[in-house]
């Protein structure tokens, strides 16, 4: 199972427009370091998963019939904004899976085009060609589903965001399921630092600790925001050898075992 973290930003992305911090300094002048709209391409075999939409130029990435299906984590507009183009493209209608959300976002239910939605349940598993999907509920602002990911092998990935921490029903499913590798919302610095309350997003600490109490060989920290940049740009701040800050692009793959081949 090969994951690549397409984009690893909140919302706002980095650099954020406007700002003059040492990480959005570093963006402007090292494109490395520009974080898009978080989404993740899951590819077992031939078959490529969307994990949401958020980038603008999914219509130029893609050819038509290279996505077996779009999952989408909820519908605000930095997980879904590119549907909006997406939609008016020619070929097969695309699947699109997400949290059952009567507002949805936009026109996109109103006018979908190509893209075929149809509501997950909490809980209960899909199989998506050779992939097993099992939406797992989490706290955020608007209905939202993090996803445990299995192929026919056993490897194990579970992609959580965007949240501020687990409900206790998911993170019983986490603590049983034993994923290989994880990847977490890191929206924000440890608020011990910059002394704001968290909503809505986990900081480093609770992310750090998701992944620890999930008992994964490996935790990828995502929906990074400009000061979690600056935060890990520090030398004074590290992460745990197995956890990893990605960047836009980055690509893991799971091998059958589930360790990082
Ligand atoms: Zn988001
Ligand atoms: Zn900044
Ligand atoms: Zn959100």
């Amino acid at each position: 199972m090969r994951i690549t973290f397409l984009g690893t930003g909140g919302a706002g992305g980095v650099p954020r427009f406007g700002c003059d911090c040492p990480a959005c300094r570093r963006a402007k002048s090292d494109p490395e370091h520009i974080r898009r709209p978080c989404s993740a391409l899951v590819q077992e075999g031939d078959h490529k998963i969307l994990l949401d939409a958020g980038l603008m130029d999914l219509h130029e990435r893609f050819e038509p019939g290279e996505l077996s299906a779009i999952v989408l984590t909820h519908y605000h507009a930095d997980h879904v904004q590119g549907l909006l183009h997406l939609r008016w493209g020619k070929g097969d209608p695309i699947p699109v899976y997400g949290p059952p959300d009567p507002e949805g976002f936009a026109d996109l239910f109103k006018h979908p085009g190509l893209l075929d939605f149809a509501d997950l349940r909490a809980f209960e598993t899909i199989e998506l060609s050779s992939l097993r999907l099992t939406p797992l509920p989490l706290n955020h602002s608007k209905p939202t589903f993090g996803y445990a990911i299995e192929n026919r092998k056993g490897t194990r990935f579970a992609y959580l965001t965007d949240t501020l921490e687990l409900p206790a029903g998911t993170n019983e499913y986490i603590r049983h399921w034993q994923a290989h590798g994880l990847a977490v919302d890191c929206s924000h610095p440890p608020t011990k630092t910059s002394g704001k309350e968290l909503h809505n997003h986990n900081d480093v600490t609770t992310a750090v600790a998701i992944i620890h109490r999930s008992g994964a060989n490996r935790g990828w920290l995502t929906h990074l925001g400009h000061e979690t940049d600056c935060w890990l740009m520090d030398p004074a701040n590290t992460l745990p050898a197995n956890i990893t800050a990605v960047a836009d692009g980055q690509a893991f793959d799971l091998d059958d075992g589930g360790t990082l081949a």
